[in-house]
């Protein structure tokens, strides 16, 4: 990893701010903040220059829904080292922050899991937190969680979701499992809930938005359809202008028209991408795995079991940035928001990550012009 002066200054790349495009700019960080843009010919000195000729650079992406990266799964090492593992597979492509994935799993191993986070946390900046995803879901919607494990929400485990000091926790959990006095209790400990894995009625949905649920969980997967006279949850966070969603914007997850339809839904806020991915994600050399005792691949876009149906995600966020633009055709301004800005403030983040503007963490992507990360810095020092 190349050492960074103190302060330096992006040149020669446009300049996503996070709000718009903008030209001739360079970008001023000093330690690990922005400092300001400038007209390129007016850098101040003590600068020193650093060329980024002929591409794009834009806030550093923010993954929610991280199970593995690495040939790391985080439910088969829930360890500090396999955390830290995943985030640097992951910050290749430009995933600056994020949210290692826990699924559905015995009590013991979820401890586990959220006990590494919070020390992987101590060392490494990009762990903003963790994602618990499940184990009080439908077991209809199961997915690849383990129906074995999934259970009723008991006092033991409400007491032990909670955020640590400044540290994010978002549980995923099906309303139609829990009660909304259990949802109230999670936000009152500062818990971001999420419905997914669920057969909510329209009833059971809003009880738990009343109760201050926010979220649904990769939006269209595992969880029942629209039709005409059932919203369903689909219908619900599409229509909901307070609801956030993550989607899997892999080209794999959701047909591209539902991509396109949702980013218009939501009036291009509180919708954001998430990877999702599994352990092969940003390695190297993609490892086949275990997982619930189910053999899983790698391939190019996709993790598939042995009868090559799809398993689990593999690209990273970083690597859906260019499919959803080159191929599901989406605004590249608002796919930029969708990796970054979207979910910075869903977390509650927006006022620090998520842009390139004075005030902001300096975690930085240089794209080139097909939108692939080049360069990667990570509160000003590039990885
Ligand atoms: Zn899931």
């Amino acid at each position: 990893m190349p050492a960074n002066p103190p302060s330096f200054a992006l040149t020669g790349a446009i300049l996503f701010t996070g709000e718009a495009f903008v030209e001739n700019q360079a970008l001023l960080v000093q330690g690990d903040t922005i400092l300001d843009l400038c007209p390129a010919s007016k850098i101040p000195d003590g600068f020193e220059p650093v060329a980024v000729d002929h591409g794009i650079l834009t806030a550093g992406y923010i993954d929610c829904q991280v199970n593995g990266g690495g040939n790391v799964l985080l439910n088969n090492d829930p360890t500090a080292e396999g955390v830290l593992k995943i985030a640097a597979a992951h910050r290749k492509t430009g995933t600056t922050s994020l949210l290692p994935t826990c699924i559905t799993d015995g009590p013991d191993k979820i401890k586990a899991a959220i006990e590494a986070v919070a020390a992987a946390r101590q060392a490494d900046p990009s762990v903003l937190g963790i994602h618990v995803e499940g184990p009080h879901i439908n077991e209809a919607y199961q997915g690849t969680h383990n129906a074995a494990f999934v259970r009723p929400m008991t006092d033991e485990d409400l007491a032990l979701y909670h955020p640590v000091k400044d540290s994010v926790f978002l549980l995923t959990l099906a309303p139609e499992k829990v009660s909304p006095a259990q949802i109230k209790q999670l936000v009152a400990q500062g818990v971001i809930v999420s419905m997914g894995h669920t057969n909510a009625t329209a009833e059971q949905v809003y009880a738990a938005l009343g109760a201050g649920a926010r979220a649904v969980t990769h939006l269209f997967n595992r969880m029942p359809p629209i039709t005409s006279r059932t919203p369903s949850l689909t219908g619900i966070a599409l229509d909901c202008v307070d609801c956030w969603a993550g989607l899997i914007a892999d080209d794999v997850h959701v047909a591209q028209e539902l991509v396109r339809l949702a980013v218009r839904a939501k009036q291009g806020d509180k919708l954001f991408m998430v990877s999702d991915s599994l352990s092969p994600a940003g390695a190297d050399d993609p490892q086949p795995f275990d997982w619930n005792g189910i053999k899983v691949f790698p391939n190019e876009k996709v993790c598939v079991n042995e009868q090559g149906v799809i398993a689990g995600a593999i690209l990273t966020l970083g690597q859906c940035v260019p499919v959803a633009i080159r191929d599901i055709r989406l605004d590249p301004a608002q796919v930029l928001r969708m990796a970054s800005t979207i979910p910075a403030a869903f977390l509650g983040k927006g006022d620090s990550l998520g842009k390139l503007l004075p005030g902001y963490k300096a975690d930085i992507v240089a794209l080139d012009h097909g939108f692939n990360a080049k360069r990667v810095w990570k509160n000003g020092v590039e990885q």
